[in-house]
């Protein structure tokens, strides 16, 4: 792992308006705008925190403590209300700041695959380099050819998602961010909706490119992968980072109630 900051986040705080029935109003029926309350949730609420280059960060935390919402953020798929994200030297938070560029400089992976169903492993892994980058579609094959054989499908790639396992999806979803070429990958819970024998392959994928230096922040609770893997675990709760430290101290040598009181759930 390099010295250098990767990902600077300051102050980094996201508010959506939510919409809330008055109390006291118990109707099942439409409810009048007026009866409404309209109410501001800090899913992010001022996060400072910044990731070198190679280094792989885990963020763990309750339900609804604002990990996804940061990892969203951090590629702009949601604006933060203020604060600042910059990836190097690019801001992604600046109102000016090119979103493809970002895109090409963050992959991320979902809880849900999200592959597109009516196109085959190796036309999903292609699509983003040929639209995108507009390279040569025997370029991009090629390449999404040797994507597939980096996560052990080289014998998939004209399978259509449905005909895929959940664990084959996901590591085409993998193959499918790394074709952008990122240099930061963010994981939202990539392994929750597997089948615990598919767990295995699928952190295996991601092991492989931590090793390799990739610039990683992983949102999982498998602590076996935390604790091969992962450099710096973040503990969250309602929006804020509460601590952070690595792997064995947080595990271990909690400082905070709240984190351990967390980690006796999943450890
Ligand atoms: P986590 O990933 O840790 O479970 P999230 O980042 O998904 O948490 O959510 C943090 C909080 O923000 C939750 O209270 C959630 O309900 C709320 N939230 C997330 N996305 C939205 C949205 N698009 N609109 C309104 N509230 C949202
Ligand atoms: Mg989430």
């Amino acid at each position: 792992m390099s010295d250098r900051v990767k990902i600077r986040i300051e102050n980094a705080t996201k508010v959506f308006n939510v919409y809330k029935r008055d109390a006291g109003t118990e109707s099942t029926r439409p409810l009048k705008a007026s009866k409404m309350e309209r109410m501001h949730l800090f899913a992010v609420k001022n996060v400072n925190l910044t990731v070198k280059r190679g280094e792989v960060v885990l963020v763990i935390g309750p339900s609804g403590s604002g990990k996804s919402t940061l990892l969203r953020c951090i590629n702009r798929l949601e604006r933060l209300t203020s604060g600042r994200i910059c990836i190097d030297d690019l801001c992604v938070t600046d109102p000016k700041a090119d979103i493809r560029k970002v895109r090409e400089e963050v992959g991320m992976v979902f809880q849900s695959f999200n592959l597109f169903p009516h196109l085959t492993a190796l036309r999903n892994i292609a699509l983003a380099p040929i639209v995108v980058k507009g390279m040569v579609k025997e370029m991009a094959y090629e390449k999404a050819r040797g994507l597939l054989k980096r996560v052990d499908l080289e014998d998939k790639e004209n399978s259509h998602p449905a005909q895929l396992s959940g664990g084959q999806q996901q590591r085409v979803a993998i193959a499918r961010a790394l074709a952008m070429d990122p240099h930061i990958m963010l994981f939202d819970e990539p392994t929750s909706a597997l089948d615990p024998e598919m767990i295995k392959e699928v952190l295996d994928v991601m092991l492989a490119l931590a090793k390799e230096g990739m610039t990683m922040m992983v949102v999982s609770h498998e602590m076996g992968f935390a604790k091969a893997a992962a450099h710096r675990i973040i503990f969250m709760d309602e929006g804020e980072i509460i601590e952070e430290g690595p792997p064995d101290t947080i595990f271990n040598n909690a400082q905070q109630e709240r984190t351990r009181r967390f980690l006796k759930h999943i450890l």
